[in-house]
């Protein structure tokens, strides 16, 4: 028997009509950049970002109007924003952005690009995202934002987090490129408890492998400051605010209709699509009793289960054991981002033994659409074996 890690192909199959029937409407439409698909997806997700889904009844249910910019992708999402910022007077040249030091590169990445400082935080062992009672450990005074990444799509955000920003005056941005559809235990900034929507900007990411994937590259800028989300726009459209009318040093970072489309034919799933994801992670949790094996946090709402990842000792030995036994893992991420050989120079001298402690030794168990409930269970069981 195979476990495979992740199938794309097949997890597209279920909505292979929807999907053909969207990009034909997108062929036929003759309008190739922008339209009705785009703006029907930015709709879907700031409708999305504006609602509770567990609290259908309470008078909470409506948070602020939350706006939606597709974009090219989400390392493009985050560069966005952080430029949109710039331009804006909001942030400046050289001001400090505390991000988690576990993080995917692409949220420092964003941070550098945009002529800022990346801050990176050590991850608390238990969450594996920002360990928010170390937070003041990072204040200097050039620090203007935190970028709380919702890491392996647990969301990131607690009421010491909320008072840290409130109480230092600084900017929240989201990167929520792995925790579409969680929903913080408490109130964002503005209401809203949906990952993506909890700070002043939110950036997602459909890259194919994401919860919600798209086609190719795509991605979204989620704000309730309507002055954020127009500059966002210029930015992505050539610095234009209409057409031949350049306000802005732009670029070229639109969402494509053709992704749009893809998305719009997927999104009415994603609830369910991360109820599995959440099914699967129970199974895990309860059926994994391996001593050798250290299981993630448990979760509820504030967890999409983007990637179950676990801890080992010898993790090389337990991943060897487990592919010859059919089992396919992954590792989310082996080098982080102040080991890459293109940021050695900016982190040199600084050290995150946390960062390297779990890089060493973290696993990503099969969690997609891919793996079925009695997989999950066969794959528990051949981890115990270990
Ligand atoms: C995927 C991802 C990104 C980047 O998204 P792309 O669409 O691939 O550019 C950024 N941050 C995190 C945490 C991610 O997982």
């Amino acid at each position: 028997m195979r476990y495979k890690f992740l199938d794309l192909k097949q997890l597209n199959e279920p909505y292979m009509g929807v999907i053909n029937e969207a990009l034909r409407r997108v062929a036929e439409s003759g309008r190739y950049v922008g339209g009705t698909e785009v703006e029907r997806f930015e709709s879907l997700l700031s409708a999305h970002c504006s609602t509770l889904s567990c609290d259908a009844n309470t008078s909470r249910n409506q948070a602020t109007q939350f706006h939606a910019v597709g974009v090219s992708n989400g390392l493009d999402a985050l560069r966005l924003i952080l430029k949109a910022w710039l331009a804006m007077g909001k942030l400046n040249p050289g001001d400090e952005v505390i991000v988690a030091a576990n993080t995917y590169i692409a949220s420092v990445l964003a941070i550098v690009d945009a002529g800022l400082r990346p801050v990176l935080a050590e991850p608390s062992p238990v969450t594996m995202n920002l360990d928010t009672s170390r937070l003041g450990e990072y204040l200097t005074e050039r620090t203007r934002a935190v970028m709380p990444v919702h890491l392996y799509g647990r969301v990131c955000w607690d009421e010491t987090l909320a008072k840290f920003v409130t109480d230092h005056n600084l900017l929240v941005i989201e990167d929520n490129a792995q925790a579409i559809g969680a929903e913080a235990c408490c109130d964002g900034l503005f209401g809203s408890r949906r990952s993506g929507a909890l700070g002043h900007a939110g950036a997602f990411s459909f890259y194919p492998t994401k919860n919600l994937g798209a086609l190719g590259d795509a991605g979204a800028v989620v704000t309730p400051d309507e002055e954020l989300a127009r500059t966002v726009r210029a930015l992505s459209n050539s610095g234009s605010d209409r057409r031949y009318h350049n306000i802005l040093i732009g670029y070229n970072c639109r969402l494509d209709p053709i992704q749009a489309a893809v998305l719009n034919a997927k999104i009415g799933d994603l609830n369910e699509v991360n109820e599995r994801r959440r099914m699967l992670a129970r199974i895990y949790d309860a059926e994994i009793t391996n001593p050798k094996v250290k299981l993630p946090l448990q979760g509820g709402k504030d967890n999409v289960w983007h990637q179950y990842v676990v801890t080992v000792d010898n993790r090389d030995d337990f991943r060897s054991y487990l592919a010859a036994a059919g089992v396919e893992t992954d590792i989310h991420y082996a080098v982080p981002p102040h080991r890459q050989p293109c940021m050695e120079v900016i982190f040199a001298g600084k050290e995150f033994p946390l960062t390297d402690y779990l890089a060493a030794r973290v696993v990503s168990l099969p969690i997609s659409a891919c793996t079925s409930e009695s997989d999950a269970r066969a794959i528990a069981s051949i981890v115990n074996k270990f």
